[in-house]
């Protein structure tokens, strides 16, 4: 852990950008190689531009026991970390959920299925899932538990932004932004051969693949709820769906893939380096893989066991682990996604 993460990233990017060597392995270096100087915001773009794919650092002549002890993973990892706790909206709770994650969410999580299971009695006589929780009342727990998370993560975006001296956003950078995302062309490393991240001298496709397993899961998931809102108000379709109907295909294939994913990123999570990261806010990152795990598997418990008696507690836990979810989304790691994005942007402006 370095004492002013900013100053060792600028004394790093420096060594860097006169040696060229890791020009191909990702965005950052063509991002950095196009300045010689690097203000605060540049050091906090490249930190963002960053995916901890550690491929650099095993090809680095300059690691320690070198007198330069290069380590940009490390360094940009904290760089990023500290971008993001003080961008984050409010700051505070940013610091906090990086540093004591695991608690805080398995805390939330079972304060909110506590509060499902207390409410549990207000349901006013409908079938299935509506039979224990009023469909109004789920309405109303959690549309402002999305909206207003999603505020507070504009806020902090709008704060990057400035740090990092976006300009207006055009059609072009947003295609460009999207379609690298889409891909994660980045984590194929600039070879197609993938990280280092869990083994040194290792290439694999695996963090890739976990990656997106995770990503399109959860839109997947979220498609599922999209299209339930639409058969329920559009159709007056209620819940609980056939198997073979939207909500129920894309939700059980979605929490599969979410389920696969977060089990895979926990298990390389844990294989790799902790120095290459940011060692101080590990309890965060595993505490919010646990966080969408648990949301996956009780969402799909919920669908193999929701005819039996296990339906109050399995619902009061999936809702109160999706309540948690959306309420910790800007202080948890799953804000780095819209970080990343913006800072896919920024880069597609450089380019223009
Ligand atoms: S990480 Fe090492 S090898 Fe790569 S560009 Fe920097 S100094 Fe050169
Ligand atoms: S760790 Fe990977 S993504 Fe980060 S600078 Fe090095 S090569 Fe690029």
């Amino acid at each position: 852990m370095y004492d002013n993460p900013i100053e060792e990233a600028r004394r790093q990017a420096q060594i860097c950008n006169a040696c060229r060597y890791c020009e191909g392995y990702c965005a950052v270096f063509p991002a950095m190689h196009a300045g010689r100087f690097f203000s605060d915001g540049d050091l906090t773009q490249l930190a963002n531009l960053c995916h901890n794919c550690q491929n650099c650092h095993y090809a680095c002549q300059y690691t320690a026991p070198h007198e330069f002890a290069l380590n940009l993973p490390g360094v940009l990892a904290e760089v990023r970390q500290e971008s993001w706790e003080e961008t984050a909206f409010p700051a505070p709770l940013g610091r906090a959920f990086h540093h004591n994650g695991t608690l805080i969410a398995g805390v939330a999580v079972l304060a909110m299925a506590l509060l499902f299971w207390a409410a549990r009695h207000l349901s006013s006589g409908g079938t299935g899932f509506y039979a224990v929780m009023a469909h109004g009342a789920m309405v109303a727990i959690f549309l402002p538990a999305f909206l207003l998370p999603l505020a507070a993560m504009g806020v902090g975006l709008r704060r990057y932004w400035r740090r990092v001296g976006g300009g207006p956003v055009t059609l072009a950078d947003l295609r460009a932004a999207f379609g690298s995302a889409a891909t994660m062309r980045n984590l194929a490393g600039g070879h197609g051969d993938g990280c280092n991240f869990e083994e040194e001298d290792v290439f694999s496709q695996r963090r890739r693949v976990m990656h997106q397993l995770v990503m399109y899961g959860f839109l997947l998931c979220f498609a599922a709820t999209a299209t339930g809102t639409i058969l329920h108000y559009g159709f007056g379709i209620e819940a609980p769906y056939r198997l073979l109907s939207l909500p129920k295909l894309f939700g059980v294939i979605g929490g599969l893939m979410l389920c696969a994913g977060t089990l895979g990123m926990m298990h390389l999570k844990a294989k790799a380096a902790p120095d290459l990261q940011a060692p101080e806010v590990r309890g965060g990152e595993f505490g919010f893989i646990a966080l969408l795990f648990t949301v996956s598997a009780s969402g799909l418990a919920l669908y193999a066991l929701g005819g039996t008696s296990a339906l109050e507690v399995l619902l009061a836990l999936h809702l109160g682990a999706v309540l948690a979810f959306f309420l910790l989304m800007p202080y948890s790691k799953m804000a780095h996604g819209f970080y990343r994005l913006a800072a896919l942007v920024r880069d597609a402006q450089r380019k223009r």
